[in-house]
């Protein structure tokens, strides 16, 4: 028995009209299809509208204020001239690449700034008291960061300016920024630009009539790319560290644009109150936070440190677009409009006199407690709201939602005599229809992905965001709008009146999935639940509207619609565009653990099929679908061929405009590996590429034939730890998929030596000391005997902190070892457990020494001159050298 006959059943027969007679007009139409009350070409007005809308707000994204030049000052004095921090951060660029322990970043970049601050103090109005102290910070922490590591530090070194009223307040603010950059990398957004702005905003301040109620504590660290040891130095030594209540850090993780507040607490909602109260032209967003917090963005700043070693909360502050400069030779400051320096100084300085001036700081731990839901919309206001207020929306929403449904339903009863269970049935099967359609557009997008991955034209978008458009959102759209008209056309043949109870249904079921997943954002705490927010509530509010404005129809019913959906649409696609401009970059700097062709297919199709949730219904009402479908595969087909046939597909730029380059890092590596009794069992050079995206290395074959004979790193990785190869960071986790290329001998004078210093028996097993020289960036690895384990180390204190990857199913160490200045040795011991019948060597013990600065073999220089422009490469010599005690 089909459910058709079953449903008749349920009918009276003389009932003269079908079921959900929601439509007046509804006896016109003999059959739902043809008798779609929309025309189609008001439909593609619809979609030319959202791409309307969606280009409206990728301007406004790029806003930025006019910059003040210095010949402004005598008519703004109390404010941020742009021209100035952009002067300092021209002279600070110009050093080149300011690596931590180098020459130029500890004595160079130290004097430009010092410099700098010299002449503010001597220019400082009476009523400022400046104060200025050079720290040199050595110590240790662990950072359960990337696949963990235990950080060890010395001498690095610090610029600390504090700035207060003849008040003397026992309280200050902290601003931090970090001068230091990654080698091959002027670091002008990252984090120059951080440092110009403090500067500009220490001048204003120091030469204004105002009188500050708390210090501020200007911090220009020397160390960030170290993995955090300068900022880790200040919050833990330094002697103003104590009286820290809150702080301010500005990072980078892109270039240009406007800076993005992604982090703020933890708690202590004055401080996000404040901004919100005091910044020009706010970005903010608690979204961001939580997506940063989850660990899916490859990157970490000082507000860890302070919020983790100093237990203060603050903000942290980025420039997120154009990630594709970051830690590239690209990020100069031809990258860095004027404007933006003068929204990140305007929004900084009111930023920070505002909390400076509040008494919040005085009596910080009353202030503690709450955590707000937070986001800027446009960025012209923030809205926030405490999370006892969020859940107090969030679930008289939900409740407003069931009781829309309800509604309904409950007209479908009295007009047409439906049970509630059936309409619950129907509306159920429609569900079910929703998340089939999302599976679907899923299933395509990933086949999609998959086939451009055969036809070599993988991460076109990098370049050209504008092909995630043609390739993923496109078909979405499609498969989304077909599966749901063929589920109405072949479960709802019972449904005869019109269009609009089909269409119905599927609204339900939109607006009821959308509320199921609000209420698990409200039990699993999600802040970013306030997005499902918007797709409960207005819908919600639309139903009963709608019920007002029944007779509505065509271009009426349309903008009614648009009027529910609009704000909504507006705000996701707002963050939506956010979201991407951070994560495309991040694809060419992920690895190639994963594919990001299918990574970003399946990315792009989730979120928009949510974007479009209460479009696609829409196909249900419209006249000629046919059109619409062939419009969609046309542009879709059309594309795939421009894709094929045109270069408009390079995903790589090297325009100095826009550049979208392909990352490298390369080594010179000299690899040593010693056995048990100390012999050398195994010594190679070569270079070690680790593939950064996944079109790595082969995509430069034509450029630089070398690398035709690259080696993909398998075997090695069994017998050696970390492969035997010099990672920087202990990054396996993402970046294991590496290659290897027989090269000359490297050029550079060997510095590093590790003596085994002494063994001693201990309780329950031994104690072996060690003393490792080496160049001022080094790592150090470290793996006990399957069976054996690492108790303690003088290193740091506490349990060592186990890196993720295991080897052999043996546990690993990483220590990440700097200093700058002379070199020092790091002299540590490591007691180990090991049971009674143990026999045999108790360890495997690796170093890494990085030779950054010093000049390269003449094979690689000539190798990498033939690297194309549209490629970014980070270059350095390395030695590997493991031993087994
Ligand atoms: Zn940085």
């Amino acid at each position: 028995m089909t459910k058709n006959s079953s449903l008749r059943q349920r009918f009276k027969p003389s009932q003269p009209k079908n079921i959900f007679t929601d439509s007046p007009d509804s006896d016109k139409y003999d059959s739902q299809y043809d008798s779609a009350p929309l025309s189609t070409s008001l439909f593609f007005t619809l979609l030319g509208i959202m791409i309307g809308v969606l280009i409206a707000v990728i301007v406004i994204e790029r806003q930025l204020p006019p910059g003040l030049k210095i010949s402004d000052q005598h008519k703004y004095p109390d404010r941020f001239i742009a021209e100035r921090a952009y002067n300092t951060l021209k002279n600070l660029t110009a050093l080149g690449p300011r690596v931590a322990g180098s020459y130029t970043n500890e004595v160079l970049a130290v004097n430009v700034l010092k410099k700098e601050i010299q002449h503010i103090i001597k220019n400082a109005k009476d009523n400022n008291v400046i104060q200025l102290d050079i720290q040199k910070a050595s110590g240790a922490f662990q950072l359960a960061f990337l696949d963990g590591m235990t950080n060890v530090y010395k001498n690095m070194q610090n610029i600390v300016v504090r700035i207060g009223s003849r008040i003397n307040s026992p309280h200050s603010l902290l601003l931090n920024c970090h001068f230091d950059t990654v080698s091959q990398s002027p670091g002008a957004s990252d984090d120059g630009a951080g440092c110009a702005v403090m500067l500009e905003m220490l001048r204003v301040i120091s030469q204004s009539d105002r009188i500050l109620r708390h210090n501020i504590i200007f911090l220009f660290n020397g160390g960030e790319e170290n993995f955090m040891p300068a900022s880790h130095g200040f919050i833990t030594q330094h002697k103003w560290a104590k009286e820290v209540r809150a702080f301010i850090n500005i990072e980078a993780c892109g270039a240009g644009g406007r800076e993005l507040l992604f982090q703020a607490g933890p708690n202590h909602p004055w401080i996000l109150e404040t901004y919100s109260e005091e910044v020009p032209y706010p970005y903010a967003s608690s979204m961001a936070q939580e997506i940063f917090q989850s660990g899916l963005i490859p990157g970490d700043t000082d507000y860890r440190i302070f919020r983790d070693f100093g237990n203060i909360s603050g903000l942290d502050f980025a420039w997120s677009s154009n990630g594709y400069v970051y830690h590239t030779r690209f990020d100069s400051i031809d990258q860095i409009p004027l404007g933006t320096l003068q929204r990140t100084g305007d929004n900084i300085l009111a930023l920070a006199r505002g909390m400076a001036m509040g008494h919040q700081l005085s009596n910080i731990e009353s202030h503690r407690a709450g955590n707000l839901v937070f986001f800027d919309f446009l960025g012209a206001f923030v809205v926030r709201w405490p999370m006892v207020i969020a859940d107090i929306i969030n679930l008289s929403s939900v409740i407003l939602s069931f009781y829309s449904v309800y509604e309904n339903m409950k007209k479908a009863f009295k007009t047409d005599a439906i049970s509630n269970a059936y309409y619950i049935r129907k509306v159920a099967q429609c569900m079910g229809a929703v998340i089939a359609s999302s599976l679907a557009s899923l299933l395509v997008s990933v086949s999609i992905a998959l086939l451009l991955n055969g036809l070599g034209r993988t991460m076109s978008w990098y370049a050209r965001p504008l092909w995630i458009f043609f390739l993923y959102v496109v078909p979405a759209m499609l498969v989304l709008m077909a599966t749901i008209l063929y589920h109405a056309r072949t479960t709802h043949k019972d449904i005869k009146s019109s269009a609009w109870p089909t269409f119905r249904l599927y609204y339900d079921a939109y607006q009821l999935l959308w509320t199921l997943s609000l209420f698990v954002g409200v039990i699993l705490r999600i802040r970013s639940s306030f997005v499902p927010l918007f797709w409960t509530l207005f819908p919600s509010v639309g139903t009963l509207l709608m019920k007002y404005l029944e007779h509505w129809r065509g271009f009426k019913w349309l903008l009614l619609y648009i009027g529910i959906m609009g704000l909504p649409f507006v705000q996701s696609i707002y963050l939506l565009m956010g979201a991407l401009y951070l994560c495309l970059p991040i694809m060419g700097r992920a690895g190639a653990a994963y594919n990001s062709e299918v990574l970003i297919a399946i990315l792009i199709t989730y979120f928009f099929s949510l974007l479009v949730s209460y479009v696609v219904p829409l196909i249900l009402l419209i006249k000629s679908v046919e059109r619409v479908f062939s419009l969609l595969l046309g542009v879709f087909l059309l594309s795939i061929a421009v894709l094929i046939l045109t270069p408009l597909g390079f995903p790589y730029s090297g325009d100095p405009n826009s550049p979208a380059p392909q990352r490298f890092m390369i080594a010179h590596v000299k690899r040593t590996f010693h056995d048990v009794n100390g012999q050398i069992i195994d010594q190679a050079s070569g270079y070690w590429i680790a593939d950064m995206d996944i079109n790595s290395p082969h995509s430069v074959d034509r450029y630089v034939p070398e690398v035709r004979k690259a080696k993909l790193v398998e075997e090695d990785c069994i017998k050696y730890l970390y492969c035997g190869l010099p990672y920087l960071v202990p990054v396996q986790n993402f970046i294991f998929k590496t290659h290897w290329l027989e090269g000359p001998p490297i050029r550079v004078k060997e510095t590093s030596k590790l003596l085994l210093t002494s063994r001693q028996k201990i309780s329950n097993g031994e104690r072996v000391t060690v003393s490792i020289n080496g160049p001022c960036h080094m790592g150090i690895m470290i793996s006990p005997t399957l069976g054996l384990e690492l108790k303690s180390w003088s290193v740091v204190e506490g349990k060592p902190l186990a890196a993720a990857p295991l080897w052999n199913n043996r546990q690993t160490y990483f220590i990440y070892y700097g200093y700058s200045g002379d070199s020092v040795a790091l002299n540590f011991s490591m007691d180990f457990k090991i049971p009674l019948q143990h026999s045999g060597p108790i360890m495997d013990i690796g170093i890494i020494s990085h030779y950054q600065f010093e000049p390269l073999a003449p094979e690689f220089s000539e190798m990498i001159e033939k690297f194309p422009s549209w490629t970014a490469l980070t270059y350095w010599t390395s030695t590997v050298e493991t031993w087994i005690f």
